[in-house]
């Protein structure tokens, strides 16, 4: 079968060669665990049960999760798959978090036969999705949860190969917010259906953030959840651009931050640039538990 998941419609028959996300059709995944630095209506107090996928079909340069993205992982099955969603849900997670996720599409859908959990299903990407793709998940995912990485094209293609990455991300945005146009959250403010955007502020970047600020608040409104993040630092490739080579200063992420506030957003999560940005980044090896990575 030829592999159309995602917006690199490469049609890779994944029984026999790998397309670009680098993945068979088995399921590989780098690490799951209890995971307490998503946003507070995500992780709230107990962790949010996430399930880090091997491979991506994006592959930034500057990955801050490169091994992962990469392949590194291990191999499990379907059943297997199964098998963690329900030792996260025993854990005490708030939900289940499925990382960069979308070329395993087919394979959860198969998973969430065998068991599909009681806590909510949120479905954290890339935003390079494929329409057909996030309608193919509507009725497993309650919280959806994408990266708006660019609004501009010269960065897309710089760092990701992917100048069409704006046009796609914005529809595939626009598709999982039909799909999901209430938030709703619970008494203890952990979300239970919805949308957050994510945008990674990059080193020597601000236009693009600008652009992806303005086009937030443009097609989604100013009361949109909208992360902020200020983590970034230089992993994988990056050394490669030397705008990237270093973390973000403290005044960009300001400025970057000065502009939400002047279009009005309501619902900013906020996360200022710290010294030890790769202390989110979990070790990809493999493991499997129910426990907190901190
Ligand atoms: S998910 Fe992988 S194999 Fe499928 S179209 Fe995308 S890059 Fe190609």
């Amino acid at each position: 079968m030829n592999c159309r998941l995602c917006p690199r419609d490469c049609g890779a028959d994944r029984a026999l060669v790998t397309g670009v996300c680098g993945m068979p059709w088995s399921v590989k995944i780098g690490r799951a665990c209890r995971h307490i630095w998503e946003e507070p209506p995500i992780s709230g107090t107990r962790g949010s049960g996430t399930i880090f996928f091997s491979g991506c079909s994006l592959k930034c340069a500057y990955c801050q999760n490169y091994a992962l993205s990469r392949g590194q992982g291990r191999e499990i099955s379907v059943r297997e798959l199964a098998d963690v969603f329900k030792l996260l849900e025993d854990s005490g997670a708030h939900n289940i978090n499925l990382v960069t996720a979308t070329h395993y599409a087919c394979a959860i859908l198969r998973a969430m036969e065998i068991y599909r959990p009681s806590i909510p299903v949120v479905f954290n990407c890339g935003g390079y999705e494929s329409e057909r793709t996030i309608l193919l998940l509507k009725d497993i995912v309650d919280i959806w949860l994408p990266d708006y990485k660019y609004a501009l094209s010269a960065p897309a293609e710089r760092y990701s190969r992917a100048p069409d990455y704006p046009e796609r991300a914005l529809q595939a945005l626009q598709c999982m917010r039909s799909l999901a146009p209430e938030d709703d959250f619970d008494a203890d403010g952990i979300m239970q259906k919805g949308m957050i955007i994510r945008h990674l502020v990059l080193p020597g970047n601000l236009q693009n953030t600008f652009a992806v600020l303005d086009s937030t608040v443009k097609h989604f409104g100013k009361d949109v959840y909208f992360s902020l993040m200020g983590q970034y630092y230089p992993a994988g490739e990056a050394k490669r651009f030397p705008e990237l080579s270093s973390p973000i200063k403290p005044l960009e992420y300001k400025i970057a931050l000065s502009h939400a506030e002047k279009l009005g957003m309501q619902n900013a999560f906020i996360q200022l640039p710290e010294k030890n940005e790769s202390k989110y980044t979990p070790v990809f090896d493999g493991s499997v538990s129910g426990e907190v990575y901190e």
